[in-house]
């Protein structure tokens, strides 16, 4: 990895829940702050909904809570810049009784949560802007709806015809890229788990997550980010989750197969600019001149 100073870069990732940042795309993000770029997070909510162990919960009021002061350990372990909550409400997965709570993320009007998102992209400026695949990984309802509400405000932002807090001008970020989990992951574990004599169309601690049906759907990877030198950093920061399992995280699928394969490769789909036939970067900032 060339040692080359983006001090003028900017990212924001737009993602669900304390803990996505870190369990997710945790190694580019780490990546890039430490080459100067400034990495900024959207988080659509406060994780109300993740499974948290009383013994967690000493000295703070609710999960929330909890789930705040972890992210703001991963961030600080990440070397994020800001930290940004939308206020939403944590969804649970599909068919849980937070689906139908009115703050809930994913039963909020699509163009009113990218309309919040377009404000963080005005006012931070990112050339870079990273979200979930459109099936959010792994059909969270959360991760989803960020996607799309993500896709929505990424055209938004540049319409001087938006208009939104603050009076912000528009702004057109460079590219839009969605973390993919990739495919040959997938079907390995598919694999191992009927050989373990598990049923991998019943993954997680819910048993919700359908491998199987995953592993069928591809999405192209148009830039491939080698986090090796800042892998500590992920880990750092996926330890600062111990509610949610920290390292040993189960649903952190990318991070147990990552593991499992020894990869610190983080895969992404560009969404825009529409690539070339056959393009493959290294680097999120291919071709964007910085100044
Ligand atoms: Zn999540």
């Amino acid at each position: 990895m060339e040692k080359q100073q983006k001090t003028s870069g900017v990212i924001l990732a737009s993602l669900a829940h304390p803990d996505d940042e870190s369990f997710g795309m945790g190694g580019t993000l780490a990546l890039y702050a430490q080459q100067g770029v400034d990495v900024h997070l959207v988080c659509g909510t406060r994780g109300e909904a993740g499974d948290v162990d009383p013994v967690y919960m000493n000295g703070f009021q609710s999960v929330a809570e909890v789930r705040m002061h972890e992210l703001s350990c991963a961030a600080n372990a990440l070397g994020l810049a800001s930290v940004n909550y939308l206020g939403y409400r944590d969804s649970g997965m599909p068919g849980s009784p937070d689906n139908r709570h009115p703050h809930a993320l994913a039963a909020q009007p699509l163009e009113e949560v990218a309309l919040k998102i377009v404000y963080h992209i005005r006012k931070l400026r990112p050339q870079v802007v990273l979200t979930f695949d459109p099936i959010g990984g792994y059909r969270h309802p959360d991760h989803i709806a960020m996607h799309q509400a993500t896709v929505q405000a990424f055209q938004m932002a540049s319409d001087p015809q938006v208009r939104v807090d603050e009076g912000l001008p528009p702004f057109k970020p460079q590219k839009l890229l969605f973390h993919v989990i990739p495919r040959g992951y997938l079907r390995t574990a598919v694999r191992l788990m009927r050989l373990l004599g598990q049923d991998p169309s019943r993954y997680g601690r819910n048993k919700d997550i359908d491998l199987t049906a995953l592993a069928n759907i591809e999405f192209p990877v148009h830039v491939a980010v080698n986090f090796q030198r800042v892998a500590q950093l992920q880990e750092n920061a996926a330890a600062c989750h111990a509610s949610q399992g920290g390292q040993q995280n189960r649903r952190s699928l990318v991070r147990v197969l990552q593991r499992m394969l020894n990869s610190k490769v983080d895969r992404f789909m560009q969404a825009y600019p529409t690539p070339p036939e056959g393009y493959l970067a290294k680097d999120l900032f291919d071709g964007i001149s910085l100044n």
